[in-house]
């Protein structure tokens, strides 16, 4: 991924947490002898750590729960009902679920957005597991202060932490639960908090969902009796809130003029084809937002709209989703998808100058595939492989901050069986809850 460079019969030589060299085995092999650990990666394909910019990782306790139905009666008669009764340890439950899923397909950062609880949480889950995240805490209209208490101290105790592995956002819930007021709030929120614990290399984003589905605009003059001119892009717009470290989930329902507005602002889009497909939201235009230079990533949204952490089958349905509506096979090829699956992902977390590509100085945050699998063979093209036809069960070995949290699919960081094991125990609990 960086500039779309395949080195074959290369190697990667990483120190501590960074990657100091890429170049032909032959070359790095002498250089790295003695002193460095080895792994061999014959007839593998080593690649920057996929990059999922849309999760509400917790949810996965909910995964199967409910599916089939409209977004708006899915969250509001069964999702939000049971969540109510989640904990923060069902919380960190749900949340360490994800993360090691997330691991065990290849990818190495996580943008999530759920509810900041002291204690147990997402972003202790996360550091637990050894992924790279961005936690965001989301805000509502209706909780204003709790919100504003849980930012501060999400920002204080998780951004920038774990040897930097663990970044925070704000993310106010969308446009039609955060009213215009404390969408303003919000942003000036976010100006105090990266004063205090941000920098420019480190910036605390804004995480945030936009145009899900095609009533939004309906749904912000009923909640807030506010009638919107243009799209729901050009509103925000309007408030001064959008701005290069907005991450914009979805964006299915934007016009050419929201679409104008997103250059002009390089908001950048998490595209979620996968959960948008099951929730019938509709089609994110992504190529007619990649002609317009926005940049795009990849995200898998929440367990229970998807309903797995798969980022190599978000790849695959980007690519072909676009080709068939668009009755054009050109259209989002296989060297663009995997690009919004890592660097454009980076790009969106602002997250670009250490990670997203295998390049001497940023963090070393790679996953190596086996391609000795029929699935696999014969070889003519790399990025097609890792697009068409690799699985996220393909990964052998992931390497995040420097590393190893998973080698030959064993996780390192934490007992599988045990994660398992909770997560069923949590359900039952939150059932009992829910129940009584
Ligand atoms: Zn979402």
């Amino acid at each position: 991924m960086h500039k779309r460079k395949i080195i074959r019969q290369g190697a990667v030589a990483i120190e501590g947490k960074t990657i100091v060299e890429t170049g032909k085995t032959r070359d790095l092999k002498r250089k790295y002898g003695r002193g460095y650990e080895r792994i061999d990666a014959k007839e593998k394909v080593v690649m920057p750590g996929l990059i999922n910019t849309h999760q509400h990782a917790a949810m996965s306790l909910l995964r199967g729960y409910a599916d089939d139905l409209p977004l708006r009666e899915w969250l509001e008669k069964r999702i939000w009902p049971i969540e109510k009764h989640m904990t923060p340890h069902d919380i960190y439950v749900g949340a360490l679920l994800t993360a090691v899923e997330s691991i065990m397909g290849g990818t190495t950062t996580v943008n999530t957005m759920y509810h900041y609880t002291p204690g147990e949480n997402e972003a202790k889950a996360f550091a637990d597991a050894g992924l790279r995240g961005v936690i965001g805490h989301v805000c509502f209209s209706w909780r204003k202060k709790e919100d504003k208490k849980a930012l501060v101290n999400l920002a204080g105790e998780w951004h920038n932490k774990k040897e930097g592995l663990i970044r925070v956002s704000i993310c106010p819930h969308a446009p039609y639960t955060v009213d215009p007021e404390y969408m303003k709030e919000l942003k000036e929120t976010r100006i105090e908090l990266n004063r205090e614990y941000g920098s420019e290399m480190t910036p605390i984003i804004c995480h945030i969902h936009i145009a899900e589905t095609a009533d939004e605009p309906e749904k912000i003059r009923e909640a807030f009796n506010v009638q919107l001119k243009n799209g729901v892009m050009a509103y925000l717009d309007s408030l001064d809130v959008l701005d290069e470290h907005v991450v914009a989930a979805h964006c299915v329902a934007v016009t050419e003029k929201d679409i104008a507005v997103m250059r002009k602002r390089k908001v950048k889009v998490s595209h979620n084809p996968v959960s948008n497909l099951k929730l019938a939201s509709g089609i994110t235009p992504v190529p007619e937002m990649l002609e317009e230079d926005i940049t795009v990533s990849l995200g898998t949204d929440g367990p229970c709209s998807n309903n797995t952490a798969d980022m190599f089958e978000t790849m695959k349905t980007a690519a072909l989703l676009h080709k068939g509506v668009n009755r054009n096979p050109t259209v989002l090829p296989a060297e663009k998808v995997l690009e919004m699956a890592t660097i454009d992902g980076a790009k969106a977390l602002s997250w670009d100058r250490e990670i997203g590509s295998i390049e001497p100085g940023k963090r070393a945050d790679l996953i190596i595939i086996n391609f000795k699998k029929p699935h696999l063979h014969p070889l003519y093209n790399e990025t097609s492989h890792l697009v068409y036809a690799a699985k996220a069960s393909d990964v052998e070995t992931v390497i995040i901050n420097g590393k190893i949290v998973m080698e030959n699919r064993q996780l390192k960081t934490v007992n599988v069986e045990k994660v398992l094991d909770m997560s069923e125990k949590s359900k039952n609990t939150l059932l009992e809850r829910l129940n009584t």
